[in-house]
């Protein structure tokens, strides 16, 4: 029987390949009618037999075009017109939403092939693409998304592109960042006065110059790297200096998956995230022996992996390094650099060339960082590849635009069911960093046509970014305690919305008795919390030194354990530091510049210490990095940890006094770090379960959210989800936002809609 439908279909559907998808799909059903693009998505109407449109219809949902996501199909049966071909219509202009815009991609298997084809047209092309790859959020300044709306508005294309790009049927279709070498961007070499190297091949020199080498600055997808021979110490040295990083490892680029597997383990799980679409930077196990510099990943039992994401890097990679060091171009903490002026400007005495070309970066997009372990991911850094893809939220409700916290920031808006988090923008800790989460509010602002009347922001008063909120004139404004985002966030994450139990573990949050909070047990929903434990509050000496210098928690809570003892103890990290000793537990005593915290991570920082792996960080999360790789061999040990009720309330403490005295008379022992690392770890997880154990016996509550920086730690992820489960419990863990503080946003976000819908 014949039939007729108009189907609306939303989500990534626009400049991904969908319209020709649909025209090919509906001519081998032998279906007549049209699809359009209108402000929502995909429309179609289509006639034919029953059964060749319920086809049609399966293959749209389970055959789609690799970089579309469709998030719903609604169909709707309509009278017959009696059409008998099928056809693609311009586009409808209706203002009122907007369809998704796709993350960046790498190169689709038909680019790479032409890449490499000496008889294709666009062989060697370093701007190849198509309507399944290539640029996308980095390089849109406006929306809808044509390429006038992009930084491909100034090339015009050669009458071979403009047929392609006109023709259903091409792969690029309406590829907005279609080029060729006739019509496209180009890529020019510039020495480190800026002055273009003359050469007919610029890639191919710039390979010559690694070889030799130097130091390249290369323009990607969402920023500069800089790059260098990964197996030249001399040259990965050279980088460090110039860079003035000195432990922090480098991320490498090697050409693909055997690359990898030679270098470091890797599970096919890991191989798949490897080479997905979104091209991340994946933490993977080194191998005992490889040819990779020393200096690469100095102390560290990991490297940071990624394949070749543009064209430019496939070339680059082809046949001719085993690995290069492929680190964002920053200086220290600063954001990564963008444009060839600022290159020029800002990585001035660090690369020794510039490999630059005139397709202009818009949004600035770090690297995506991931890692995984026994079936955990953890996203440590969700930008390049995966933003602005929506976080799909249970409802409606009002517009928010949430203004994160300090360290990893990222902002987040609602709109309609969707959350959108931000590329990551960085450490808000410099002017620089503050200019770019101004622009992204902008700019997120005009894509998404947004224009939230909520903002929400961290409790704590010093953060930028709570000050850039506390500024704003006529917008209501939702105050979210720090762990508390943290918390729902992970929630949010898995669409789920019913109370919980959460633990939020990390470095840092304003607690609200205004002191540093970091290992919070609450009971909670998206509406409020109640704080039921955390770990007992300890002095930090020097405060903010003490977060970037673990020896000095060591020495806090080695004098919470032993008082005045202390000096008897024939501690190597004491002996470090004898001269300071007296000065630490003067301002402890006196309470002088020793705040509190119920800190897990300055717990970590302490053992760290303690166990002679790391006095001073060069970097965030290095000491408690380092003490989860010093495990080697694991056991189930545990040391003895006491949970207080403190009887006047229903609040508990969690006491490591006994824990420290313990790892003391381990070290006296020589009990080596591995030793003492794992079972510190498995102490940690045990105070979770346990606590966990007796709120669900007062509440009757059975989900745990695990949330905050402390869960990158997948040694202790793992162990905790593993005994949780074993308890009863159902697990939520992040898999879709970081679990650090890159994803409080989405928290903040959530909280304040359910504030202001009440
Ligand atoms: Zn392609
Ligand atoms: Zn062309
Ligand atoms: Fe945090």
């Amino acid at each position: 029987m014949l039939k007729r439908f108009n189907l609306q279909i939303e989500g990534i559907v626009q400049g991904v390949g969908f319209r020709p998808f649909v025209f090919s799909t509906a001519r081998a059903q032998g279906l007549a009618g049209w699809v359009l693009n209108n402000s929502r998505g995909v429309e179609i109407e289509i006639e034919g037999l029953e059964e060749s449109i319920n086809n049609f219809i399966s293959i749209l949902k389970e055959k789609s075009p690799p970089l579309s996501r469709i998030h719903s199909v609604q169909a709707q049966e309509i009278p017959l017109k009696g059409d008998h071909s099928f056809f693609i219509y311009e586009s409808k202009e209706l203002a009122d939403r907007l369809p998704f815009i796709s993350p960046d991609t790498d190169v689709c298997d038909d680019c790479l092939r032409e890449l490499f084809d000496p008889s294709d047209r666009r062989y060697l092309y370093p701007f190849i693409n198509c309507t399944n790859c290539g640029p996308r959020f980095t390089i849109i300044r406006d929306i809808p998304y044509d390429r006038d709306k992009t930084t491909m508005h100034i090339f015009t294309m050669c009458p071979v592109c403009e047929r392609e790009y006109h023709d259903p049927l091409n792969r690029r279709f309406h590829a907005q960042p279609i080029g060729c070498w006739q019509c496209g961007p180009r890529v020019m070499l510039l020495d480190a006065s800026g002055a273009e190297v003359e050469t007919a091949d610029p890639v191919q020199k710039t390979i010559e110059l690694l070889l030799q080498g130097r130091i390249v600055a290369i323009k990607g997808l969402g920023g500069f790297h800089l790059a260098v021979d990964a197996a030249a110490q001399d040259a990965v040295v050279r980088l460090r200096e110039r860079k003035h990083r000195e432990e922090k490892p480098f991320a490498l680029m090697v050409r693909n998956v055997e690359t990898a597997r030679q270098l470091c383990f890797t599970s096919p799980a890991e191989e798949e995230i490897l080479s997905s679409h979104t091209k991340p930077i994946l933490l993977l196990k080194k191998r005992p022996r490889h040819a990779i510099a020393e200096s690469v990943a100095p102390g560290n039992q990991f490297f940071g992996i990624m394949l070749p994401c543009t064209p430019i890097q496939h070339v680059l990679m082809q046949d001719n390094f085993l690995a290069l060091v492929m680190t964002s171009a920053n200086i220290s903490e600063e954001p990564i650099t963008k444009d060839n002026d600022e290159a020029l400007e800002r990585l001035r005495g660090i690369a020794d060339y510039f490999l630059v070309h005139n397709r202009d970066i818009h949004v600035r997009t770090d690297d995506s960082i991931m890692r995984t372990m026994a079936g955990n991911i953890s996203i440590q850094r969700r930008s390049r590849g995966l933003v602005p893809l929506a976080v799909p939220l249970l409802e409606e409700g009002i517009e928010v635009l949430a203004c994160g916290g300090e360290l990893k920031n990222t902002i987040c808006f609602t709109k309609d069911k969707n959350a959108f988090l931000s590329q990551y923008i960085g450490d808000m800790e410099n002017a620089e960093t503050f200019r770019i989460f101004l622009e992204s509010i902008k700019h997120l602002e005009n894509i998404l046509q947004v224009s939230p009347q909520v903002l929400a922001y961290d409790l704590h008063p010093n953060y930028l970014a709570t000050r850039y909120a506390l500024e704003q004139q006529g917008m209501r404004l939702v105050g979210v305690q720090h762990h508390f985002a943290h918390v729902v966030s992970c929630l949010a994450e898995h669409a789920v919305d019913e109370p919980a139990i959460g633990v939020a573990f990390d470095g840092t949050g304003y607690g609200d008795d205004g002191m540093i909070w970091g290992s919070e047990f609450f009971t909670f929903d998206y509406a409020q919390y109640v704080r039921r434990a955390h770990f007992a509050y300890i002095p930090m000496p020097g405060g903010n030194a003490a977060a970037r210098e673990p020896y000095r928690m060591a020495v806090s809570y080695v004098y919470q354990a032993f008082k005045d003892k202390l000096f008897d103890l024939d501690l190597p990290v004491l002996k470090r530091h004898a001269e300071h000793l007296a000065t630490f537990i003067t301002m402890i005593d006196r309470k002088v510049n020793a705040p509190l915290t119920s800190s897990c991570g300055r717990l970590f920082d302490a053992v760290s210490a303690l166990i002679d792996l790391r006095d001073i960080m060069t970097f965030e999360g290095q000491a408690p990095m380092e003490l989860e790789m010093a495990i080697d061999e694991q056991h189930d040990a545990l040391y003895h940890y006491e949970i207080i009720n403190n009887a006047e309330s229903t609040d508990y403490t969690i006491s490591f006094e006994q824990v420290i005295r313990e790892i003391v008379e381990d070290i006296k022992r020589k009990e080596p770090a591995s030793s003492i690392s794992c079972r510190f770890h498995n102490t940690v997880a045990a105070v979770i379960v346990d606590m966990c154990k007796q709120l669900r016996s007062e509440t009757k509550l059975n989900l745990v959210a695990l949330s905050g920086g402390v869960f990158q730690n997948l040694y202790l992820l793992t162990r905790t989800v593993d005994h949780l489960k074993k308890n009863g419990f159902s697990v939520l863990t992040h898999e879709h936002v970081p679990t650090n503080d890159g994803g409080i946003s989405l928290g903040q976000a959530v909280i304040a809609r359910r504030a202001c819908n009440k």
